[in-house]
């Protein structure tokens, strides 16, 4: 499933080759994949793409918008021919210049929604995200943690508490902090708390910079069409019986939490 570093990649690739470019036509191939008023969205010039926790929005000149969720399978491949579709190709945007954005979805949660602007801060989805790591204060972060009785690796992929952490990068994080993931979230010092915001941003930002994560399974590949090189570069995400790299003789271990692989060095992680 795309994470944050997934979404946001995607979403600076949207913006870089979307702005200016104005939808002529748009394509439905499964009607539970895209909803609203396609007449609101013809010859409308796009001004910029936002996201909101792992959705996208795709700002038009007009009153509305395009929100997309690419939930467990979505892709979105930007293309300069209108040639292409596969047998997962749900919805096609069509530009004014010849490109075209394909929405792509194996099994189908994903979706594509026309919006009026000034409904999508009302969204309950946008209302109830919590705060990114970088827009979050230390002192709340630690308050918010002193109040969860749940181990700490849980906790960070709630999004309740901040939202955009998901497994792969909540495993890195806490590795990188030198904590334990079946720490109850309350246990963690002050300290502790800093240093593990610090080291989020950090794994997320290097994630974003990658480009994202693909996994065995190829879900996930950018808007250009290519996979994520974060997975080469994790530090415990997948490593499962492999060293430790900070060479301290401990062997990466993988057990479940909450029903996740959660995977750790008993060594360095306390
Ligand atoms: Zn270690």
């Amino acid at each position: 499933m795309p994470e944050l570093p997934e979404v946001e990649t995607i979403r600076r690739q949207t913006e870089k080759y979307l702005k200016g470019q104005i939808v002529s036509d748009i394509k439905i191939f499964n009607s539970k994949s895209f909803t609203g008023d396609l007449k609101s969205t013809t010859n409308q010039k796009i001004t910029g793409v936002k996201r909101y926790g792992k959705m996208l929005v795709i700002n038009l000149e007009n009153d509305y918008c395009l929100g997309i969720h690419l939930k467990m399978s979505g892709q979105l491949i930007y293309q300069k021919t209108r040639e292409y579709k596969d047998k997962h190709t749900r919805v096609i945007i069509e530009f004014k210049s010849g490109d075209v954005l394909i929405f792509n979805d194996q099994r189908k949660f994903g979706w594509i929604r026309v919006f009026n602007k000034t409904d999508i801060k009302e969204l309950s989805y946008v209302k109830n995200l919590g705060p990114e790591p970088w827009d979050i204060k230390d002192s709340d972060f630690f308050n918010k943690l002193q109040k969860k009785n749940k181990p700490i690796k849980t906790v960070l992929t709630d999004q309740d508490v901040i939202s955009g952490v998901g497994n792969i990068y909540a495993n890195d994080a806490l590795w990188e902090a030198g904590i334990n993931p079946r720490r109850s979230a309350k246990s963690l010092s002050k300290k502790e708390a800093m240093r593990l915001r610090e080291v989020l941003m950090k794994v997320l930002e290097e994630g974003i910079r990658l480009g994202g994560s693909t996994g065995k399974d190829k879900k996930y590949i950018d808007f250009e069409g290519n996979s994520g090189r974060y997975l080469e570069k994790s530090r415990v995400y997948e490593r499962d019986k492999q060293r430790c790299r900070r060479n301290d003789g401990g062997i990466i271990n993988k057990i479940k939490i909450g029903g996740r692989g959660t995977y750790y060095c008993p060594v360095c992680q306390k």
